[in-house]
């Protein structure tokens, strides 16, 4: 291949850019032209295409966000839409392409490898909830805002309330909110791969505050929902004082950790050695501690169990 395409489509993630500088300058060092398609399957059916070359992805891998920004397009899903996209290849000899996103992504990937331009995806969300891999990038940045906001709002509640329940995204996942309950010692974590009542919440705070607990967190996924009334309904069993709290969008932002650079910058390495051997229609996955990568097909079909042990571990510590 001599010129390859690089895209970022559907939620941002800290760490996007991290693997786009990766991808431009991975395919350069090989001889290849990168073209850089802004706003995802939008700008690919729209002609919004770039040139990168190493030094246009200068002062970027410590940035949150995506240089290329990101869209989602439910046009590119139709057979027009995938025509103009094909259209936009054929202009600018886009022989493959690196797409940088989700599950829906990669089966716009897939899309495009079977209409002959081979893909690769790299997955990127904060939510970790992409089923073939064990790590998606993003994931470790969300989780430090996301304790770094609870370690404050556990200062106020110190001196205040005396127990906050906090919202925290994942959308139908809860592997932010089971990682992040752990590492604040939340009392309770709520997420949608399990059933937790409230009662049983209630029940675990009296348990532990009969054994001198004096502050409360509950995580609670977004998937799970209902923080307020779930604030209401404790404070009125328990007497405790308690305040929900949805942290929202922040946790999408800010600078990439470690963790995050690293592991992109080695899928964005992966995904352009996969299309210099022409190869395409494929994921790039992180598996015990080693990149790896799969046919996009079997990656979709794959499933990602709920980590029960770590469930486990932060129940069993939160007494
Ligand atoms: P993510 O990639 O984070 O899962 P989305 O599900 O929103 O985010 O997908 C991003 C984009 O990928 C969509 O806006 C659409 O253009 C494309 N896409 C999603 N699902 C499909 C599909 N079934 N077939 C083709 N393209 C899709």
């Amino acid at each position: 291949m001599k010129t390859i395409g690089v895209l970022t489509s559907g939620g941002d993630a800290p760490g996007m850019n991290a693997a786009v500088r990766a991808v431009v300058r991975t395919a350069i060092a090989n001889g290849m032209t990168v073209k850089g398609i802004r706003r995802g399957y939008n700008g690919l059916m729209e002609d919004d295409v770039i040139e990168l070359g190493a030094r246009d992805v200068s002062d970027i891998i410590q940035l949150g966000g995506t240089m290329l920004y990101s869209a989602r397009s439910s046009r590119f899903k139709t057979e027009e839409g995938l025509a103009e996209a094909m259209a936009t290849c054929k202009k600018h000899g886009i022989e493959g392409i690196v797409v940088i996103g989700g599950d829906g992504s990669f089966r716009g990937a897939r899309d495009l490898s079977l209409r002959g331009i081979p893909c690769v995806g790299i997955p990127a969300t904060i939510d970790n909830d992409i089923s073939s891999t064990e790590y998606t990038i993003g994931f470790d940045t969300a989780m430090n805002t996301v304790i770094d906001m609870v370690d404050r709002l556990r200062d106020t509640c110190d001196s205040h309330a005396r127990c906050s329940v906090v919202e925290v995204m994942g959308r139908r996942a809860g592997h932010i909110a089971l990682r992040t309950g752990l590492s604040v010692g939340a009392v309770a974590i709520l997420v949608p791969e399990r059933d937790t009542s409230v009662d049983e919440v209630i029940e675990k705070i009296e348990r532990t505050r009969a054994l001198g607990k004096k502050h409360f967190i509950v995580m609670v996924a977004e998937g799970v929902g209902g923080v307020d009334e779930m604030a209401k309904k404790i404070e009125a069993t328990t007497g405790i004082e308690t305040r929900g709290t949805i942290l929202g969008h922040v946790q999408r932002g800010g600078a990439p950790t470690v963790r995050d650079r690293v592991i992109a910058s080695q899928m964005g390495f992966e995904a352009v050695n996969l299309l210099k051997e022409g190869i395409g229609n494929r994921v790039v996955a992180y598996k015990l501690g080693k990149i790896v990568n799969y046919d996009i097909y079997e990656a979709l079909n794959m499933h990602k169990p709920f980590d029960e042990y770590m469930y486990l571990v932060a129940d069993t510590t939160s007494i």
